[in-house]
């Protein structure tokens, strides 16, 4: 367990919200000054590892290191490369992080990212690791609520949709609830709420929260909505997605219950769950959040590679060697080789990859 001395990104909370309010400021600047940070990252290299599909944390990404004069290699199909030949992530992360001065990597797998930071010899910047977390989504999210409403703090939010395997939502999640005085309202089926340990976070934050499964009835009170993409690549089978596809739907009917200055944001794709003729409507922000999405990773990159950012330790647990992580989508569970390392958190084992508390001997 070398190399954990990097400014590793793999959950928002490995970095203080200081420095997640000077990377949001020096996005608007960029937003606003973009001329000034030409050839900021000249000489630098990106490396984009996406194992999952991706439009717009992909490219925005590789635009964000064009902008700024940098360098990018990678993938976006792991076929074509080692992975294919049965590569383990240690051993790309080791080979590709001696390339490049910063990874960006999206895996399907939890807690992939940091299996990657364990051997890797640049900063890993977790691109979404299946369904646990995306905190550069969250920047994006944090940033457009910043530039729009003007505030992090005070708000009432509404998730709608896959809050059980939608990442982006727990990431979310974790990063309002250290702002003063938001509460939030969950809006799913009983099916894919959001899972406890998310919960667990937002109560030990002091935040109140309510859990409903009707949009137009949680909707007159919100100042943001959160609308999420039924996650149909985690579902174990095609009948259970169908079960849960189409539930919920945005619309302009649903819209005039909103209040006049609630903002509706969505980190995209979209599917089904905003009909198109809510795109015209000035609430509706999730194309502006998407471009949003650029300038804080400018921003990001710029603050990974020059700026001190004082980065929590990687690793706080330690190895348990006879115990096993149960959740079956976690890293540990598929490369044989990493240590299974584990927290202790009043008297519970959390897995350091997946943070599933769920263990055995
Ligand atoms: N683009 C987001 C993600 O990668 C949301 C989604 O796919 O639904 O998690």
């Amino acid at each position: 367990m070398s190399n954990c001395s990097f400014p590793h990104l793999i959950d928002l909370n490995n970095y203080p919200v200081s420095a997640w309010d000077r990377i949001t400021d020096l996005a608007i600047d960029i937003k606003r000054n973009p001329r000034i940070y030409i050839g900021a990252c000249s000489g630098r290299i990106m490396a984009t590892l996406f194992y999952e599909p991706s439009t717009r944390t992909q490219m925005s990404f590789q635009a964000a290191m064009l902008r700024l004069g940098g360098g990018i290699i990678g993938f976006d199909n792991p076929n074509n490369s080692s992975v294919a030949k049965g590569e383990s992530i240690k051993d790309t992360a080791k080979i590709v992080s001696s390339y490049s001065d910063i990874v960006v990597m999206r895996h399907f797998l939890e807690g992939a990212s940091k299996a990657a930071a364990l051997t890797s010899d640049c900063p890993i910047v977790n691109a979404g690791d299946g369904g646990h977390l995306h905190p550069t989504q969250t920047l994006t999210d944090l940033l457009t609520l910043k530039a729009e409403k003007g505030t992090l703090s005070g708000l009432t939010v509404g998730f709608c949709g896959d809050l059980k395997n939608g990442r982006t939502v727990h990431s979310l999640l974790k990063a309002l609830s250290c702002y003063e005085n938001n509460k939030f309202v969950f809006i799913s089926t009983e099916e894919l709420k959001v899972p406890d340990y998310i919960k667990d976070i937002v109560r030990a934050a002091g935040k109140r929260y309510s859990e409903i499964n009707n949009l137009e009835d949680a909707i007159p009170e919100l100042d943001m909505l959160y609308m999420t993409r039924i996650q149909q690549e985690r579902f174990s089978s095609a009948e259970e997605y169908q079960k849960q596809k189409h539930v919920f739907c945005l619309d302009e009917k649903k819209m005039q219950l909103a209040k006049k200055d609630m903002i509706v944001m969505h980190p995209l794709p979209r599917v089904d769950e905003i009909a198109v003729s809510v795109d015209g409507d000035p609430r509706a922000l999730y194309f502006k959040q998407a471009n949003y999405g650029m300038y804080v990773r400018m921003s990001l990159v710029l603050s990974v590679l020059y700026e001190n950012i004082d980065a929590k330790p990687l690793i706080v647990g330690r190895e348990y060697p006879n115990v096993c992580c149960r959740n079956p989508k976690c890293i540990s569970n598929h490369e044989t080789s990493l240590p299974h390392i584990f927290r202790e958190n009043n008297g519970v084992l959390e897995c350091e990859y997946c943070d599933g508390r769920q263990i055995s001997n």
